[in-house]
Protein backbone atom coordinates (compact mmCIF):
# COMPACT_ATOMS: atom_id res chain seq x y z
CA UNK A 1 0.00 0.00 0.00
CA UNK A 2 1.46 3.76 -0.89
CA UNK A 3 1.72 6.33 1.61
CA UNK A 4 -1.00 8.28 -0.49
CA UNK A 5 -3.23 5.62 0.00
CA UNK A 6 -2.59 5.84 3.62
CA UNK A 7 -3.43 8.96 4.14
CA UNK A 8 -6.59 8.95 2.46
CA UNK A 9 -7.68 6.14 4.96
CA UNK A 10 -6.39 8.02 7.56
CA UNK A 11 -8.32 11.75 6.82
CA UNK A 12 -11.19 9.37 5.97
CA UNK A 13 -11.38 7.15 9.02
CA UNK A 14 -10.52 9.22 12.31
CA UNK A 15 -12.59 12.10 14.14
CA UNK A 16 -9.81 14.80 13.45
CA UNK A 17 -10.85 14.57 9.70
CA UNK A 18 -11.93 18.15 9.48
CA UNK A 19 -8.94 19.34 11.68
CA UNK A 20 -6.46 17.80 9.10
CA UNK A 21 -3.70 20.51 7.60
CA UNK A 22 -3.83 20.57 4.03
CA UNK A 23 -0.31 19.08 3.65
CA UNK A 24 0.31 15.37 3.61
CA UNK A 25 3.21 15.41 6.88
CA UNK A 26 0.15 17.51 8.88
CA UNK A 27 -1.97 14.50 8.03
CA UNK A 28 -0.06 11.91 9.41
CA UNK A 29 0.15 13.33 12.48
CA UNK A 30 -2.65 13.44 15.49
CA UNK A 31 -2.38 17.19 16.72
CA UNK A 32 -3.34 17.86 20.01
CA UNK A 33 -2.77 20.25 23.30
CA UNK A 34 -1.24 18.57 26.23
CA UNK A 35 -3.62 15.75 26.50
CA UNK A 36 -3.52 12.17 27.72
CA UNK A 37 -2.73 9.74 24.89
CA UNK A 38 -1.48 5.78 24.97
CA UNK A 39 -0.50 4.21 21.86
CA UNK A 40 1.25 0.91 22.04
CA UNK A 41 1.59 -2.07 18.84
CA UNK A 42 -1.68 -3.88 17.34
CA UNK A 43 -1.91 -6.07 20.32
CA UNK A 44 -2.52 -3.79 23.06
CA UNK A 45 -6.31 -3.15 21.57
CA UNK A 46 -6.48 -6.83 20.01
CA UNK A 47 -5.41 -8.69 23.29
CA UNK A 48 -7.90 -8.81 26.68
CA UNK A 49 -7.02 -12.13 28.21
CA UNK A 50 -10.31 -13.24 27.86
CA UNK A 51 -11.55 -10.00 29.39
CA UNK A 52 -13.10 -6.88 28.13
CA UNK A 53 -10.34 -4.27 28.30
CA UNK A 54 -7.27 -3.93 26.27
CA UNK A 55 -3.86 -2.50 27.02
CA UNK A 56 -4.35 0.72 25.74
CA UNK A 57 -7.86 0.97 27.42
CA UNK A 58 -6.56 0.04 30.79
CA UNK A 59 -3.60 2.51 30.61
CA UNK A 60 -5.85 5.25 29.56
CA UNK A 61 -8.33 4.82 32.31
CA UNK A 62 -5.49 4.67 35.00
CA UNK A 63 -3.47 7.26 33.73
CA UNK A 64 -6.29 9.68 33.49
CA UNK A 65 -7.98 8.87 36.58
CA UNK A 66 -4.40 10.34 38.10
CA UNK A 67 -2.51 7.09 38.01
CA UNK A 68 1.21 7.10 37.61
CA UNK A 69 2.07 7.06 33.45
CA UNK A 70 4.13 4.29 33.82
CA UNK A 71 2.12 2.40 36.86
CA UNK A 72 -1.01 3.04 33.82
CA UNK A 73 1.38 1.42 31.32
CA UNK A 74 2.87 -1.32 32.74
CA UNK A 75 -0.73 -2.62 34.32
CA UNK A 76 -2.11 -2.47 30.40
CA UNK A 77 0.81 -4.86 28.99
CA UNK A 78 0.06 -7.03 32.14
CA UNK A 79 -3.33 -7.95 29.90
CA UNK A 80 -1.31 -8.89 27.34
CA UNK A 81 1.50 -10.25 29.01
CA UNK A 82 -0.95 -12.70 30.75
CA UNK A 83 -2.75 -13.72 27.97
CA UNK A 84 -2.02 -17.06 26.62
CA UNK A 85 -3.34 -16.40 22.95
CA UNK A 86 -0.59 -13.88 22.74
CA UNK A 87 2.09 -15.95 21.56
CA UNK A 88 4.95 -12.82 21.30
CA UNK A 89 4.35 -11.53 25.26
CA UNK A 90 4.72 -13.23 28.61
CA UNK A 91 2.99 -16.11 29.39
CA UNK A 92 2.73 -18.73 25.95
CA UNK A 93 5.36 -16.56 24.29
CA UNK A 94 6.93 -18.99 22.01
CA UNK A 95 10.20 -20.26 23.23
CA UNK A 96 13.84 -20.43 22.31
CA UNK A 97 15.41 -23.67 20.42
CA UNK A 98 15.53 -25.24 23.61
CA UNK A 99 11.74 -25.23 24.41
CA UNK A 100 12.14 -22.72 27.09
CA UNK A 101 10.28 -19.00 27.32
CA UNK A 102 12.47 -16.55 28.18
CA UNK A 103 11.35 -12.84 28.55
CA UNK A 104 12.63 -9.54 27.71
CA UNK A 105 11.43 -6.17 28.87
CA UNK A 106 12.57 -2.61 29.33
CA UNK A 107 10.42 0.33 30.80
CA UNK A 108 11.63 4.17 31.27
CA UNK A 109 9.65 6.78 33.93
CA UNK A 110 9.98 10.30 31.65
CA UNK A 111 9.59 12.44 35.05
CA UNK A 112 11.89 10.47 36.73
CA UNK A 113 14.50 9.98 34.48
CA UNK A 114 15.24 6.44 35.34
CA UNK A 115 14.70 3.10 33.05
CA UNK A 116 14.82 -0.57 34.24
CA UNK A 117 15.08 -3.71 32.69
CA UNK A 118 15.56 -7.31 32.63
CA UNK A 119 16.48 -9.78 29.78
CA UNK A 120 16.09 -13.50 29.29
CA UNK A 121 14.02 -13.72 32.45
CA UNK A 122 12.70 -16.96 32.89
CA UNK A 123 9.50 -18.37 35.30
CA UNK A 124 7.59 -14.88 35.59
CA UNK A 125 4.90 -14.25 33.44
CA UNK A 126 4.75 -10.55 33.99
CA UNK A 127 8.62 -9.22 32.98
CA UNK A 128 7.49 -5.69 33.15
CA UNK A 129 7.04 -5.42 36.53
CA UNK A 130 10.56 -7.40 37.28
CA UNK A 131 12.12 -4.19 35.20
CA UNK A 132 9.84 -1.50 36.88
CA UNK A 133 11.17 -3.05 40.29
CA UNK A 134 14.82 -3.46 38.72
CA UNK A 135 14.57 0.93 38.15
CA UNK A 136 12.24 1.16 41.81
CA UNK A 137 14.90 -0.95 44.23
CA UNK A 138 18.13 -0.88 42.40
CA UNK A 139 21.02 1.08 41.21
CA UNK A 140 21.40 -1.05 38.02
CA UNK A 141 19.40 -1.08 34.49
CA UNK A 142 19.56 -3.97 33.64
CA UNK A 143 19.32 -7.63 34.93
CA UNK A 144 19.50 -10.87 33.01
CA UNK A 145 18.47 -14.81 33.26
CA UNK A 146 19.70 -16.51 36.50
CA UNK A 147 20.44 -12.72 38.60
CA UNK A 148 17.13 -11.68 36.81
CA UNK A 149 15.13 -14.41 38.13
CA UNK A 150 16.79 -14.49 41.82
CA UNK A 151 16.22 -10.46 41.74
CA UNK A 152 12.68 -11.38 40.89
CA UNK A 153 11.91 -14.12 43.48
CA UNK A 154 13.45 -11.58 46.24
CA UNK A 155 11.27 -8.74 45.15
CA UNK A 156 8.27 -11.27 46.17
CA UNK A 157 7.52 -12.55 42.35
CA UNK A 158 6.04 -15.80 42.04
CA UNK A 159 8.51 -18.26 39.78
CA UNK A 160 7.16 -20.84 37.60
CA UNK A 161 9.08 -23.67 35.91
CA UNK A 162 7.79 -23.31 32.60
CA UNK A 163 5.95 -20.35 31.08
CA UNK A 164 4.79 -22.52 27.68
CA UNK A 165 1.04 -23.13 27.22
CA UNK A 166 0.03 -26.61 25.32
CA UNK A 167 0.06 -23.90 22.18
CA UNK A 168 3.69 -22.82 22.48
CA UNK A 169 4.93 -26.07 23.03
CA UNK A 170 3.16 -27.46 20.81
CA UNK A 171 4.32 -25.24 17.84
CA UNK A 172 7.87 -25.68 19.28
CA UNK A 173 8.09 -29.52 19.24
CA UNK A 174 7.17 -28.85 15.48
CA UNK A 175 9.53 -26.75 14.84
CA UNK A 176 12.16 -28.82 16.45
CA UNK A 177 10.67 -32.00 14.08
CA UNK A 178 11.00 -29.94 11.45
CA UNK A 179 14.73 -28.82 11.91
CA UNK A 180 16.64 -31.99 13.43
CA UNK A 181 19.46 -29.91 14.54
CA UNK A 182 21.80 -33.27 13.95
CA UNK A 183 22.34 -32.00 10.62
CA UNK A 184 23.79 -28.95 11.42
CA UNK A 185 27.71 -28.45 10.87
CA UNK A 186 27.61 -24.98 11.73
CA UNK A 187 25.74 -22.02 13.77
CA UNK A 188 25.23 -19.91 10.50
CA UNK A 189 23.46 -22.44 8.55
CA UNK A 190 21.29 -24.06 11.60
CA UNK A 191 20.17 -20.39 12.31
CA UNK A 192 19.54 -20.08 8.47
CA UNK A 193 17.45 -23.41 8.83
CA UNK A 194 15.75 -22.88 11.86
CA UNK A 195 14.61 -19.39 10.47
CA UNK A 196 13.42 -20.87 7.17
CA UNK A 197 11.22 -23.16 8.86
CA UNK A 198 9.64 -20.65 11.59
CA UNK A 199 8.75 -18.42 8.46
CA UNK A 200 7.57 -21.69 6.44
CA UNK A 201 5.31 -22.16 9.79
CA UNK A 202 3.97 -18.16 9.15
CA UNK A 203 3.40 -18.57 5.47
CA UNK A 204 0.93 -22.10 6.57
CA UNK A 205 -0.78 -19.96 9.09
CA UNK A 206 0.64 -22.35 12.28
CA UNK A 207 1.88 -19.28 13.71
CA UNK A 208 0.41 -15.29 13.37
CA UNK A 209 3.53 -13.21 11.79
CA UNK A 210 2.43 -10.76 14.49
CA UNK A 211 3.51 -13.73 17.02
CA UNK A 212 6.69 -14.81 15.12
CA UNK A 213 8.45 -11.62 15.40
CA UNK A 214 6.15 -10.32 18.33
CA UNK A 215 6.01 -7.82 21.51
CA UNK A 216 4.40 -5.18 22.76
CA UNK A 217 5.66 -1.37 23.28
CA UNK A 218 3.31 1.05 24.96
CA UNK A 219 3.94 4.84 25.15
CA UNK A 220 1.65 6.97 27.03
CA UNK A 221 1.48 10.21 28.20
CA UNK A 222 -0.68 12.43 30.70
CA UNK A 223 -1.96 15.81 31.21
CA UNK A 224 0.75 17.29 32.50
CA UNK A 225 2.86 16.35 29.67
CA UNK A 226 4.29 13.33 31.90
CA UNK A 227 5.84 10.36 28.86
CA UNK A 228 6.53 6.95 30.02
CA UNK A 229 7.06 3.58 28.05
CA UNK A 230 7.33 0.32 28.40
CA UNK A 231 8.55 -2.71 25.68
CA UNK A 232 7.78 -6.41 26.59
CA UNK A 233 8.42 -9.60 24.68
CA UNK A 234 9.26 -13.01 24.15
CA UNK A 235 11.90 -12.15 21.32
CA UNK A 236 12.33 -13.77 18.30
CA UNK A 237 10.56 -17.29 18.18
CA UNK A 238 12.66 -20.40 18.77
CA UNK A 239 16.11 -18.19 19.45
CA UNK A 240 18.99 -19.59 20.23
CA UNK A 241 19.36 -19.98 24.32
CA UNK A 242 20.72 -16.92 25.71
CA UNK A 243 19.80 -14.44 22.91
CA UNK A 244 18.54 -11.15 24.00
CA UNK A 245 16.52 -8.64 21.47
CA UNK A 246 16.44 -5.00 21.14
CA UNK A 247 13.76 -4.82 23.68
CA UNK A 248 15.45 -4.65 26.64
CA UNK A 249 18.47 -2.53 25.21
CA UNK A 250 17.78 1.20 26.49
CA UNK A 251 17.94 3.38 23.18
CA UNK A 252 16.60 -0.14 20.90
CA UNK A 253 13.30 -1.19 21.85
CA UNK A 254 12.53 1.93 23.58
CA UNK A 255 13.55 5.34 24.97
CA UNK A 256 11.83 8.22 26.30
CA UNK A 257 12.85 11.87 27.22
CA UNK A 258 10.24 13.67 28.98
CA UNK A 259 11.04 16.86 27.21
CA UNK A 260 10.60 15.62 23.96
CA UNK A 261 8.55 12.09 23.61
CA UNK A 262 8.80 8.50 23.29
CA UNK A 263 9.51 5.93 20.58
CA UNK A 264 9.36 2.12 21.06
CA UNK A 265 9.79 -0.78 18.65
CA UNK A 266 9.19 -4.26 17.32
CA UNK A 267 10.31 -6.42 14.38
CA UNK A 268 14.24 -7.55 13.95
CA UNK A 269 15.83 -6.72 16.86
CA UNK A 270 19.42 -7.27 16.09
CA UNK A 271 18.39 -4.13 12.86
CA UNK A 272 17.24 -1.97 15.90
CA UNK A 273 19.71 -2.45 18.10
CA UNK A 274 22.88 -1.71 15.24
CA UNK A 275 21.19 1.36 15.12
CA UNK A 276 19.77 2.32 18.66
CA UNK A 277 17.02 3.52 16.83
CA UNK A 278 14.39 3.96 19.11
CA UNK A 279 16.76 6.57 20.85
CA UNK A 280 17.45 8.55 16.80
CA UNK A 281 13.41 8.60 16.56
CA UNK A 282 13.65 10.39 19.74
CA UNK A 283 16.56 12.48 19.14
CA UNK A 284 14.94 12.99 15.72
CA UNK A 285 11.79 14.64 17.68
CA UNK A 286 13.82 16.77 19.86
CA UNK A 287 15.45 18.21 16.51
CA UNK A 288 11.99 19.43 15.65
CA UNK A 289 10.74 16.60 12.73
CA UNK A 290 7.03 15.22 13.51
CA UNK A 291 6.15 12.06 14.52
CA UNK A 292 6.08 10.32 11.47
CA UNK A 293 9.14 11.81 9.83
CA UNK A 294 10.89 11.01 12.94
CA UNK A 295 10.22 7.39 12.84
CA UNK A 296 10.70 7.53 8.89
CA UNK A 297 14.69 9.04 9.42
CA UNK A 298 14.90 6.18 11.98
CA UNK A 299 13.80 3.53 9.12
CA UNK A 300 16.10 5.07 6.35
CA UNK A 301 18.97 4.57 8.81
CA UNK A 302 18.52 1.34 9.68
CA UNK A 303 18.18 0.24 5.69
CA UNK A 304 21.22 2.14 5.38
CA UNK A 305 22.80 -0.33 7.78
CA UNK A 306 21.55 -3.25 6.24
CA UNK A 307 23.77 -4.37 3.69
CA UNK A 308 24.26 -7.96 4.18
CA UNK A 309 23.03 -9.94 1.07
CA UNK A 310 20.87 -12.48 3.22
CA UNK A 311 19.23 -9.92 4.51
CA UNK A 312 18.08 -7.68 1.47
CA UNK A 313 15.36 -8.66 -0.97
CA UNK A 314 15.83 -8.84 -4.48
CA UNK A 315 15.40 -5.28 -5.13
CA UNK A 316 18.14 -4.28 -2.17
CA UNK A 317 15.50 -3.67 0.16
CA UNK A 318 15.64 -4.97 3.78
CA UNK A 319 13.76 -8.54 4.09
CA UNK A 320 12.35 -8.19 7.46
CA UNK A 321 10.31 -5.62 9.11
CA UNK A 322 10.94 -2.56 11.90
CA UNK A 323 8.13 -0.85 13.30
CA UNK A 324 8.11 1.92 15.23
CA UNK A 325 5.45 3.54 17.37
CA UNK A 326 5.92 7.28 18.31
CA UNK A 327 4.59 9.84 20.79
CA UNK A 328 5.20 13.53 21.34
CA UNK A 329 5.03 15.07 24.57
CA UNK A 330 2.01 16.87 23.64
CA UNK A 331 0.50 14.15 22.14
CA UNK A 332 1.03 13.58 18.55
CA UNK A 333 1.49 9.50 17.49
CA UNK A 334 2.49 7.94 14.59
CA UNK A 335 3.37 4.28 13.55
CA UNK A 336 5.72 3.42 10.62
CA UNK A 337 7.27 0.82 9.12
CA UNK A 338 9.69 -0.78 6.33
CA UNK A 339 6.22 -2.70 5.43
CA UNK A 340 3.09 -1.90 6.04
CA UNK A 341 -0.47 -3.29 4.44
CA UNK A 342 -4.04 -2.57 5.28
CA UNK A 343 -4.08 -5.10 7.91
CA UNK A 344 -0.92 -3.23 9.33
CA UNK A 345 -2.30 -1.50 12.46
CA UNK A 346 -1.25 0.23 16.24
CA UNK A 347 -3.30 0.92 18.68
CA UNK A 348 -4.38 3.97 20.32
CA UNK A 349 -6.68 4.96 23.55
CA UNK A 350 -7.10 8.98 24.05
CA UNK A 351 -10.83 11.20 24.54
CA UNK A 352 -12.12 10.02 21.53
CA UNK A 353 -12.08 6.08 22.56
CA UNK A 354 -9.88 2.98 21.74
CA UNK A 355 -8.65 2.46 18.26
CA UNK A 356 -6.56 1.12 15.45
CA UNK A 357 -4.83 3.31 12.84
CA UNK A 358 -3.07 2.53 10.07
CA UNK A 359 0.93 2.07 10.24
CA UNK A 360 2.98 3.74 7.42
CA UNK A 361 5.21 2.09 5.62
CA UNK A 362 8.55 3.25 4.13
CA UNK A 363 8.79 0.79 1.52
CA UNK A 364 6.14 -0.60 -0.92
CA UNK A 365 5.17 -4.17 0.05
N1 LIG B 1 11.99 -6.96 18.67
C1 LIG B 1 11.80 -8.22 19.29
C2 LIG B 1 13.10 -8.95 19.38
O1 LIG B 1 13.90 -8.85 18.46
C3 LIG B 1 10.86 -9.12 18.59
C4 LIG B 1 9.68 -8.47 17.99
O2 LIG B 1 9.33 -7.36 18.30
O3 LIG B 1 9.02 -9.10 17.19
O4 LIG B 1 13.29 -9.67 20.34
Amino acid sequence: MSSAINRRRFLGSTAFAGLAASTAQAATMKRSATRPVVISSANGLTSTNGGATSCVEQAYRLITGGADVLDGLIAGVNIVELDPEDASVGFGGLPDANGVVTLDSCCMHGPKKRAGAVACLKGVRTPSLVAQAVADNTDHHLLVDEGAQQFARSMGFSIEDDLNTDHSRALWLEWKRRTDPRHYPDPASRAQAGQRVGLEMVAEGKIDANHYYGTINCNGVNANGDVCGVTTTSGLAWKIPGRVGDSPILGAGLYVDNDVGAAGSTGRGEANIYSLASFLVVEFLRQGMNPRDAGMAALERIRSHTIEPRLLKEDGNPAFNVNFYVLTKNGEHAGVAFYADEESKYAVCDEHGPRHEPMEPLLPS
